[in-house]
């Protein structure tokens, strides 16, 4: 018998250590392998960390492992490094981290097996011997007259859309040496479109000066005003990365993965890419993971966790709309993909392109550095800029389903003069406020200190939180009165309002509660193709990626709300989204128009709109931020807790707060809480937090380091359960 070794194995557990287990194989043990592991009562999956020949435990009290699930590591050594600086800077452990860098299909006991497809060619090219079938085999003939066709060869998919039981008939081919099968396994060339765009003199210039930088690591801000061409930039710089026989990531926002940005990318690349994104099953999404590692195809697109996806020869990474806020991942592993990617690149030493309108806070501070280079495109290469932006003053205003009526007043015009309308409210449902006139009484829900919101078609109030629903009461529940009303206006009234008004326009409202799927979106979109004049009406899901040339009127309702928020990034958010929804307009040949409703039009931050400049207003708010010491001119790292009362929660906190106190220099950090959050009650569970804010990254990092260690030993229970959060998206 081969003497023990003793592995060391991640375990996707909310736990900070790792778990040893003896491996007797007289194989290589290999970090990135998944091995099945005896775990408690069960078995679980782990990979492979690192194998030693002696242990501080007694051999025979140490475990021997299961089986072993993959023949090769599925994790290569420099996604295990980036998981380890992962869980390290974010303070996450290290054992879901790692799984996180896992396709959904492969974190349990499923072995992989690479997805490489078959694909049947006629062994000879003679005609006359398939001729022969026909009379006696018609099937076979059928096939072998297809495969004539195809000297590539044909696969299982395209067989058996000619014949249901293909295999059957193959399988009698094969036994005749009439047919061979192999793997494809080859690359899918690019096929590079010829017709292209011609540069516009600032694309030219931009591509001239990045193009020598291509070489090594350096982050690349693209810096442009909306439809400015900034997807075409990194398209050439994907085409001349291929060229270089290099791959490459592509990441959008998850509302941004438009239908119209695949076809734009089939159409200059060809099938030299995969997709990745929320709307696919785990299999799909591994399918795609399995073709990028294997080199199959060049460009990997797709949303936040894509980033983790491997292959051999990774030459860049492409962050489309990097201000957006479905980078960060808000449970299980705390992390933002765009930091994540950033260390990525420095690791790989390749280039990193981020690009955005509206670009954050934190990449325009880190521009002052000077390893970030940030390029700016000011004009749009198609004829018009960038609209003008009017505010509508509403303050003393009478509302239509949620409209003035000015709004309406240039609504109409637009559409009369053929033009397409979008309409941004970031409110679904009909009513977000159900109130007794006589007693006050509002709609809350029974899980989550918020309102119920009515909705019509449904015939309930729903808790957007927690999906708790009542029947609308027809009296007050509370003092008998017959009527109870609501108040405010969200997009299914808009909808109902814009039918009555406009009957002879159609009206488009996507949202969640109409949009189930990216098909059901691709298909409501698809109108807007067209060019005929109508009203779309949307949530954040239209506001960004969407390239329509047709639309000439950008509506903004209610803005007003963020301006009071008590998110120190509600003002900069409000910013992004505004000059987001307006960019949407005049994008193709004819000049567009936005118009803002607001009750606050002297307010600093809506005058500055009037200004046109979002560089002007995020120079202020940064020098805002300055000011307070708040991100990116300091860190920000929030334990939380929830538990099924507020005072378990308060009092997890403090046990990790006395932990932190004792580590040298904590008085030099700012600490607030325990607080209750903001919402306290959510989904049936208090939740508080404890934050801490330092504008010296040094003294922060090591007031955790010195208490995590204990503070990790701390047990995280489904009846109270804590967790961290660095660079934490608010206070
Ligand atoms: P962004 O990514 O900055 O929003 P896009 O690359 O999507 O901008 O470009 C906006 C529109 O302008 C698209 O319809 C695109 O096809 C078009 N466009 C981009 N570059 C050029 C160019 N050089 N010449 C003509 N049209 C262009
Ligand atoms: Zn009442
Ligand atoms: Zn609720």
């Amino acid at each position: 018998m081969p003497p023990s070794r003793f592995a060391s194995f991640a375990i996707a557990l909310p736990l900070y250590r790792v778990f040893e287990y003896r491996i007797d194989d007289s194989e290589p043990v290999v970090a990135g392998t998944r091995y099945r592991l005896p775990f408690g009562q069960g078995t679980r999956t782990g990979v492979v960390l690192g194998v030693s020949d002696s242990s501080d435990y007694a051999a025979e009290r140490i475990k021997p492992i299961e089986t072993r699930l993959d023949q090769r590591p599925l994790l290569g050594e420099h996604i295990l490094e980036l998981a380890n600086w992962m869980a390290e800077y974010y303070l996450q452990p290290l054992g879901e981290v790692i799984f996180q860098c896992l396709p959904g299909y492969l974190r349990g006991a499923r072995a992989h097996q690479s997805l490489r497809v078959k694909r049947w060619r006629l062994v000879g090219s003679d005609a006359d011997a398939i001729d022969r079938l026909q009379r006696r085999s018609p099937r076979q003939f059928e096939i072998g007259r297809a495969l004539l066709r195809q000297p590539d060869g044909m696969t299982a998919l395209q067989m058996k859309q000619i014949n249901p039981n293909w295999l059957a008939v193959v399988r009698t081919m094969e036994d005749k040496q009439l047919l061979r099968w192999e793997w494809i396994d080859a690359a899918v060339s690019p096929v590079i479109a010829s017709e292209m765009p011609r540069l516009s003199d600032e694309q030219d210039a931009i591509l001239g000066e990045m193009e020598p930088r291509l070489q090594h690591f350096a982050v690349h801000l693209l810096d442009g005003v909306t439809g400015s061409g900034k997807t075409e930039i990194y398209l050439r710089l994907i085409q001349s990365r291929l060229a270089d026989g290099l791959q490459v990531i592509y990441l959008v926002p998850e509302i941004g993965l438009t239908n119209q940005l695949i076809d734009r990318i089939r159409q200059r690349f060809g099938d030299c890419f995969a997709t990745s994104h929320s709307g696919l099953t785990d299999y799909q999404r591994y399918q795609a993971w399995d073709r990028f590692r294997r080199g199959e195809v060049s460009i990997m697109l797709g949303t936040r966790s894509t980033l983790f996806s491997q292959c051999e020869r990774l030459g860049m990474i492409v962050i489309d709309e990097e201000h957006d806020h479905s980078y960060r991942q808000q449970d299980g592993v705390r992390y933002h993909a765009r930091d994540v990617a950033i260390k990525r690149a420095q690791m790989l030493d390749i280039p990193i392109v981020l690009g955005s309108a509206t670009a954050s806070l934190e990449s325009i501070a880190n521009c002052e550095r000077d390893t970030w280079f940030r390029y700016r495109i000011d004009h749009r290469p198609t004829r018009y800029p960038p609209p003008p932006i009017q505010l509508i003053d509403v303050r003393n205003s009478r509302f239509e389903f949620g409209c003035a009526a000015p709004t309406l007043a240039r609504i109409e015009t637009h559409l009369a003069d053929a033009g397409q309308v979008l309409v941004y409210l970031n409110r679904r449902g009909f009513a977000p406020v159900v109130m007794c006139h006589e007693c006050g009484w509002q709609s809350q829900c029974q899980n989550c200190d918020a309102r119920l919101t009515l909705h019509h078609s449904l015939q309930t109030l729903l808790c957007h939180h927690c999906g708790f629903s009542q029947a609308i009461p027809e009296t007050c529940p509370d003092c008998g009165h017959d009527e109870v009303k609501h108040y405010g206006v969200g997009t299914e009234q808009l909808e109902q309002g814009m039918r009555s008004r406009f009957p002879d326009t159609p009206v488009l409202r996507v949202d969640r509660d109409v949009i189930s799927s990216r098909d059901a979106l691709k298909a409501r979109l698809q109108q807007l193709q067209g060019g005929e004049p109508c009203i779309l009406i949307g949530t954040q899901m239209i506001a960004k990626g969407h390239d329509y040339p047709a639309i000439t009127l950008s509506v903004v309702l209610d803005a007003d709300q963020a301006l009071f928020s008590a998110s120190y990034r509600a003002s900069e958010s409000l910013a992004q989204t505004l000059f987001q929804v307006c960019g949407r307009s005049g994008r193709g040949d004819r000049a567009g128009e936005a118009i803002v409703q607001t009750r606050f039009s002297d307010h600093p931050l809506m005058q500055a709109l009037l200004r046109q400049d979002y560089r002007e207003i995020a120079a202020d708010l940064l020098q805002e931020r300055r000011l307070l010491g708040f991100p990116p001119y300091a860190r920000v790292v929030i334990f939380r807790a929830d538990a099924l009362e507020l005072k378990q929660a308060m009092a997890k906190l403090e046990e990790i707060k006395a932990l932190l106190v004792k580590a040298r220099h904590f008085e030099r950090l700012a600490s607030i809480g325990p607080i209750p959050a903001l919402m306290t009650r959510r989904i049936g569970r208090y939740r508080a937090q404890l934050c801490l804010l330092s504008t010296d990254f040094q003294v922060l990092r090591s007031v955790l380091s010195q208490a995590m260690p204990a503070i990790q030993e701390i047990a995280s229970s489904p009846r109270v359960s804590w967790s961290v959060d660095v660079d934490a998206p608010d206070l």
